[in-house]
């Protein structure tokens, strides 16, 4: 996978329409529908800034949500949720749609921009194809939801074409979604020379650096809930880091294959077998593999006060690990002192309740406090890092939940292939 990939800086895009991928799948109010974070429309405004002071005409798009593209889809939907065919109505397929318009990001987008930014009712319909054709350069226009058309997701090359039809440059902006081959992360490069926006150029230029190139030692520490969720992860980061720290619910499959018991902590019984492969590859390449030493245990799944704290070679049964312990904390954060590059994904214990967070809370403040290039990917870690205060203290945090996993798999990701070479 090649990471070295053109953005804005590298075109003159003065006097051009340019189609620009974003990510505006914003969180919004189940009943009213109202925007509850507009940190992804913020997050866009350098990116469209840079295009229209430059002097372009900017067609922005993006998906949000899932809205299923035709009736028929629907209907079955639907029924898989235990609906009576003849009971949809193509009202309420109608009204689930209007929940999911992007208008009102387009009018909080023209607040944060102090501009109007038009708005498209269609894709690539009529309202569409008048509004891209009539827009000037400094100029801002928003397509309605891309997954309104049933072409989006299936990455249908007519889909695709009428969307770049309507423009002279793509870029893409959209981390997010760049793991998928839609028609609007990937497809329209076939017709477009596609280069990265500002936040895409960034997390391809960290992740793809400490991926090909990493300031030593480096340093990756993987937890949250499954291994299997992060096989191919462990896997392509015992290639390149130097240390590998494993904690979380994960942890415990790796417990279990060292020869422990592990109560009724989270264990996948058909993954032992693999985290023992892991464990030996670890050492056949000289790679040192870090487990908790010590887990705060309880014997419920719930936040409590009265955990206790064992070493993990001797866990009772009838008792669940729900948090690394403080041996393991101090283990793990000299580890984390000397690195160059840390790569952190997955938290380190059920931090959604406050007395199993302290491992998490530890692992934030050791790469806070390491000097060394701090990369947080995965929902769930960026989620942890956020709510502890840490955010603006790593030197990256990864915006693409599942994108950054792929990314770390080493995978090579459409929405980033499919752009201009360097
Ligand atoms: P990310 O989104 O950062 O990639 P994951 O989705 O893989 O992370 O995992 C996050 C989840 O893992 C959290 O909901 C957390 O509660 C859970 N988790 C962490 N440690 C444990 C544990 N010891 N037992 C059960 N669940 C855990
Ligand atoms: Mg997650």
């Amino acid at each position: 996978m090649n990471y070295n990939k053109k953005t804005i800086n590298d075109v003159d895009v003065r006097g051009k329409k340019v189609l620009l991928r974003c990510d505006f799948n914003v969180p919004q109010d189940k009943v009213t529908g109202e925007i509850t974070s507009d940190k992804r429309i913020k997050a866009a405004i350098p990116t469209i800034k840079q295009l229209l002071d430059n002097g372009a005409a900017v067609i922005a798009c993006s998906h949000l949500g899932k809205p299923v593209a035709t009736f028929d889809g629907f209907v079955k939907k639907q029924v898989e949720k235990g609906k009576k065919a003849e009971e949809v109505t193509k009202e309420s397929w109608e009204k689930s749609l209007r929940k999911l318009t992007l208008a009102p990001v387009a009018k909080r987008l023209s607040e944060l921009l102090g501009q109007e930014v038009i708005f498209a009712t269609d894709t690539i319909g009529p309202d569409a194809k008048a509004k891209a054709e009539a827009l000037q350069p400094g100029q801002i226009l928003l397509l309605e939801n891309l997954r309104f058309a049933k072409g989006e997701t299936k990455n249908d090359p007519e889909f695709a074409k009428a969307l770049a039809d309507m423009a002279e440059i793509f870029v893409s902006d959209a981390f997010g979604t760049v793991h998928r081959a839609h028609a609007s992360t990937a497809g329209v490069a076939a017709y477009l020379p596609a280069y990265s926006g500002l936040l895409v150029a960034k997390e391809i230029a960290v992740m793809g650096k400490a991926l090909e190139n990493p300031v030593r030692p480096f340093v990756a520490i993987l937890g949250g809930a499954k291994v299997s969720d992060k096989i191919a992860v462990i896997n392509n980061l015992l290639e390149k880091a130097d240390t590998i720290i494993i904690g979380g619910g994960m942890a415990y499959t790796f417990i279990k294959a060292m020869g422990h018991d592990v109560g009724t902590s989270l264990l996948e019984a058909d993954k032992v077998d693999y985290a023992r492969e892991m464990l030996d590859k670890a050492a056949a390449k000289g790679v040192m593999l870090l487990l908790p030493v010590d887990t705060a245990i309880h014997d419920k799944f719930e936040n409590t006060d009265q955990f206790l704290t064992v070493d993990t070679a001797m866990m009772p049964d009838g008792y669940m690990g729900l948090d690394i312990g403080p041996k393991s904390v101090r283990l793990f954060t000299e580890a984390i002192r000397g690195a160059g590059t840390v790569i952190w994904n997955g938290p380190m214990g059920v931090f959604e309740f406050p007395a199993f967070a302290q491992g998490t809370k530890a692992i934030a403040r050791a790469l806070a406090e390491s000097g060394a290039i701090t990369i947080v990917g995965g929902g769930d870690s960026a989620a942890a890092v956020e709510q502890l205060g840490f955010a603006d203290k790593m030197t990256h945090i990864s915006t693409g939940g599942g994108a950054s996993l792929e990314f770390l798999e080493g995978k090579e990701l459409p929405g980033v292939a499919c752009l201009l070479d360097k």
